[in-house]
């Protein structure tokens, strides 16, 4: 009886815990919901304003140095077929070729491709159409080692309506524009397409990566931190080692959003020099994209953060401050 008075006893009291405790979990569950909120609100409107403060440096960048930048073209049209034609296309295809064979040294990646891509294939881009530039005969069909570039002049329509250069898969073709561009940056350009040309075709057989898919990103890290290697091979290590300065800056900031907001119009007008862009419109874009992405991925570098974190600054540069598609 005793023992049963004691039992029911706790049983009320358990009875009332039970709402109690509720109560309690439910106020710790909406209290941590609402810290939560804030706090993700706090880093949404901090997100935000990183993406203004990159946005805004390079709108001041390239406004201060409109007047400067243009680019020239090394080929308007597409020249009429004959001797002259010939010999001008293929001085540039020999410049290529010597080009990917001195590069292998630079990276283990280098070397892969430039034992790959041993000769070039060089056409032209008219009314729309690749041409392939060849004397007399026919081209060897799937060689291993060779690459197609094709050549738009400045009249040529272009795919994505800029003047960035691509892989295009279906055609097997690197189309490059005939812009006027410094070595290192036409050197970074051609590695950077080679790697993909070495990733999808129908020789090597590998898939097509959707562009919004994870695999793309992770490509286009790989190719980007190829094209980090480059110039800096190029610059004697000046260009990693102002990349590195900014990151430094960023010492104590601890999203890739804020480490990539210290890169300011200095920095730019200080690789754009290295390079030889500071007159330059097109490659200065194509340097600027570069060393946006760099600064995150050496933040990632210092941070010890693999390449899933990379490749989310990769997807969030696409979003939020690529104006056009990085090929
Ligand atoms: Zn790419």
């Amino acid at each position: 009886m005793k023992r049963a008075k004691k039992k029911s006893r706790i049983s009320s009291k358990s009875n009332h815990r039970g709402p109690v405790l509720a109560l309690v979990i439910m106020a710790i569950i909406a209290l941590s919901y609402a810290v939560y909120r804030k706090i993700d609100l706090m880093r949404s409107a901090d997100r935000e304003k990183s993406i203004r403060l990159i946005l805004t440096t390079l709108d001041s960048y390239y406004q201060s140095t409109a007047s400067k930048k243009s680019d020239t073209w090394w080929l308007e049209t597409a020249p009429l077929p004959g001797a002259e034609s010939f010999t001008l296309l293929e001085a540039r295809k020999n410049k290529i070729e010597t080009m990917i064979r001195e590069s292998e040294r630079i990276s283990d990646l280098t070397k892969v491709l430039s034992s790959r891509f041993r000769s070039v294939g060089l056409g032209l881009m008219v009314n729309g159409e690749p041409r392939q530039l060849n004397k007399v005969g026919s081209v060897p069909t799937s060689p291993t080692n060779r690459i197609d570039i094709c050549i738009i002049p400045k009249d040529g329509p272009t795919i994505h309506g800029s003047a960035m250069p691509y892989w295009d898969p279906r055609r097997e073709l690197l189309m490059i524009p005939a812009i006027n561009c410094p070595d290192p940056i036409l050197k970074e350009i051609l590695f950077h397409e080679l790697g993909h040309a070495s990733r999808h075709n129908a020789l090597d057989g590998n898939p097509y990566y959707p562009p919004t898919s994870e695999a793309y990103a992770a490509e286009e890290v790989e190719m980007h931190e190829l094209g980090g290697q480059i110039l800096d091979f190029e610059s004697k290590g000046l260009y990693l080692k102002r990349i590195r300065e900014v990151v430094v800056r960023a010492k104590n900031l601890r999203s890739f959003e804020k480490a990539i907001g210290q890169l300011n119009s200095k920095d730019l007008a200080y690789i754009d020099a290295l390079f030889g862009c500071t007159d330059l419109a097109i490659p200065s874009f194509q340097l600027s994209s570069q060393a946006l992405l760099q600064v995150g991925f050496a933040w990632c570098d210092e941070h010890h953060l693999g390449p899933k974190e990379k490749i989310k600054i990769y997807q969030w540069f696409g979003q939020n401050i690529a104006s056009v598609p990085l090929n």
